[in-house]
């Protein structure tokens, strides 16, 4: 201990420290870089070598400025940050993160308002038969619309609720509005989005099939979308589950293919039925040649392991058309029907019959603008 810190255990492996004076700053940032120091070395025992972690939040105020609760809820805050910035062990408080946490304190509280009230909806979005437009399935996407603050993105609603445990609540609420959506379309398939966190639980295969059960729905009917992140940090709960969903019928697409990993050993140990390839490789399309290339090696690569492609984020006709040319089996994207209602997702299927003749068919690639030669392309 420098001298003049008072030093005090407030439970458990919390301590606190204290600092008086004009060199209270590099007296404390000192004192917590020496703890850092001694304690992050292992220390080892008989048989282990065992490693502690640490995390350290400081807060600084002047006499009179700010009660000693406010300081240490502060000093609190700025621990908090520590532990999760695990490259960060000491942490000094600043404005910013108390807006952080008050934010996320909100957004969690209007959540679990979101979940009770109807604040949440669940669209549809068409992925199409590539050779000819016709609807094959569609897309659940959650949306939340925030009373004051708009819409929210889904990504951020779902990284919120991962991190306040309230992840389980929303896909349940998902599932259970996906099957509705399904009986009231009739025969088409719906896909939802499975967070990786479902896979810690270890009836989470087994809750699917009751819940299809308990709706009357046909398994055949439900279609999953796991990322490849989950493969690799829970992969054997993952390849568990995934086998037992598919054997009970459901369909299982890898989603987002090519952002992440992409390791080959993981699509041919899972078994997938679709492989969804991201949109970053129809964008790709549009700088030319390479982007054509690596778009057809994905597609046989699908191909030859048995998986039917989704080519997702088809904006244009010019993409559409080079997606058809290099056999993707389905497309999805603004270009065929973006994301909507269930309502009006019926009226979009309603009127297929028109569209088809519209849309797809009439747009032939325009090899021109890809920088491609017909002869490379045609098999
Ligand atoms: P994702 O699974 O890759 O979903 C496709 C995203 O691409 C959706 O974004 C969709 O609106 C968007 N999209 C579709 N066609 C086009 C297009 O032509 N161009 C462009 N630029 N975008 C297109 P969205 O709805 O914002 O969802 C973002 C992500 O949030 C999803 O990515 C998914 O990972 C996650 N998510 C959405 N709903 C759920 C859910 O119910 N559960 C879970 N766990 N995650 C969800
Ligand atoms: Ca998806
Ligand atoms: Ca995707």
């Amino acid at each position: 201990m420098p001298d003049g810190v008072i030093l005090a255990r407030f439970g458990g492996d919390e301590f606190g420290a204290v600092a008086l004076g004009d060199d209270a700053q590099l007296v404390l940032e000192a004192f917590a870089t020496a703890i850092i120091d001694a304690l992050v070395a292992p220390v080892q025992t008989a048989e282990h070598y065992l490693s502690v972690g640490v995390s350290i939040g400081i807060a600084f105020g002047h006499a009179g400025e700010h009660s000693g609760n406010e300081l240490l809820r502060r000093a609190d805050i700025a621990m908090y940050r520590a532990k999760k910035d695990k490259r960060e062990p000491i942490q000094i408080f600043h404005a910013e993160m108390d807006e952080g946490l008050n934010f996320r304190r909100t957004m969690r509280q209007g959540l679990e308002e979101a979940l009770s009230g109807n604040q949440l909806d669940l669209h549809l979005q068409p992925v199409v038969d590539a050779r000819n437009g016709t609807l094959t399935s569609a897309e659940a996407l959650l949306r939340w619309t925030h009373p004051l603050l708009g819409p929210i993105s889904p990504a951020k609603l779902i990284a919120l609720a991962e991190e306040s445990g309230q992840i389980v609540a929303v896909d349940d609420w998902v599932l259970e509005r996906a099957l509705q959506h399904i009986k009231q379309l009739g025969d088409v398939p719906v896909a939802i989005n499975i967070s990786p966190v479902q896979f810690r639980r270890r009836d989470f295969a087994r809750k699917i099939v009751d819940r299809l059960e308990a709706h009357g729905v046909s398994p055949g009917q439900l279609r999953l979308e796991i990322t490849e992140g989950v493969l690799v940090t829970h992969t054997r709960a993952a390849g568990r589950a995934i086998a037992e969903l598919r054997e009970a019928g459901i369909k299982i697409a890898l989603d987002d293919f090519g952002t992440g990993y992409s390791s080959l050993s993981y699509l041919k140990d899972f078994g997938f039925d679709f492989l969804k390839i991201d949109r970053g490789f129809i964008r790709a399309l549009d700088d030319g040649r390479q982007g054509a290339e690596l778009l057809r090696a994905i597609v046989d690569l699908g191909h030859s392991l048995s998986m039917r492609v989704i080519a997702e984020g088809v904006e244009t006709a010019e993409q559409a058309g080079a997606v058809q040319l290099f056999g993707c089996d389905y497309i999805q994207g603004y270009f065929t029907g973006r994301p909507m209602p269930i309502d009006q997702f019926q009226d979009w299927q309603a009127n297929a019959a028109v569209r088809e003749l519209h849309s797809l068919a009439p747009h032939k690639p325009d090899i021109g603008n890809l920088g491609y030669q017909v002869s490379q392309v045609v098999k």
